[in-house]
């Protein structure tokens, strides 16, 4: 970890809080009702530390397992929020109970059901948001939404995952399909919303607030379509190790 290095993420970091403020104001939104959740995956405990130290607190890890290792290792700095943004196996869903604070990934039945137990073993209340696919790609974990048939459907998973008292839906998250230019996201995006008012309006006793969407790709579009939650990792860590 050169002190070079350090200074980059720094300057990454400042940049990106700023972009998001811009973002934000350009739409009519206050950037405070926009949080950042620092991407990790694929980088070495140093430079979580050197991101820790720049001011970054909330942070994603794809693999409970690879996250696991950071979150011993950084276990002191007790400020910490570690979030699971990626597929969980239903095998890790104590792991995932016992060292996460946020899920964004949750996109099963029996996911829920899994770390429902498991929180209420821990005595605690997990919040959680809705995995949706809305691209249709297959490579894409997320419940899918396609026709009526998918929503009412998802509604029905809803009613289920409203039984657990242990998991609290907080709102939704997405991943749009890969492309070149951010603004592609834009209509994924759209669908997002409109599936937001639809679970709105039908599940009305639910929060339905957060929406966690972009990445250092097109988080600016997705702040103005309106994230409220951003995933960024390579705009403020630098590549990861492939
Ligand atoms: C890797 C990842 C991100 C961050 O991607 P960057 O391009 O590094 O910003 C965000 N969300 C999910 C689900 C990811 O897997």
């Amino acid at each position: 970890m050169t002190a070079e290095y350090r200074e980059q993420i720094l300057n990454n970091y400042l940049r990106v809080l700023q972009n998001v403020e811009e973002a934000a104001k350009n739409s009519g939104r206050n950037p405070e009702d926009i949080k950042l959740v620092v991407v990790t995956k694929k980088q070495p405990v140093e430079v979580v530390e050197a991101a820790y130290q720049c001011g970054m607190r909330r942070f994603g890890e794809n693999y409970a397992e690879e996250g696991l290792i950071k979150i011993n290792a950084l276990n002191q700095m007790n400020d910490i929020e570690w979030h699971m943004i990626g597929h969980v196996q239903s095998r890790k869903a104590r792991l995932v109970c016992e060292n996460y604070q946020y899920v964004h990934s949750l996109d099963s039945k029996k996911l829920a059901e899994k770390l429902n137990t498991y929180c209420q073993q821990r005595k605690m209340k997990l919040p959680v948001l809705l995995e949706v696919n809305l691209s249709g790609e297959i490579s894409k974990s997320g419940f899918r939404i396609a026709g009526i048939s998918d929503k009412q459907e998802l509604l029905n998973t809803i009613d289920k995952i409203s039984t657990y008292e242990h998991i609290e839906i907080h709102g939704l998250m997405t991943m749009p399909p890969f492309s070149i230019n951010p603004r592609d996201s834009i209509p994924c995006y759209d669908l997002i919303i409109e599936l937001q008012k639809y679970l709105q309006i039908n599940r009305p006793t639910i929060n339905w607030k957060e929406l966690s969407m972009g990445t250092s790709f097109d988080y600016q579009v997705a702040i103005e379509k309106g994230a409220t939650i951003v995933r960024i990792g390579e705009a403020i860590l630098g590549s990861r190790n492939k």
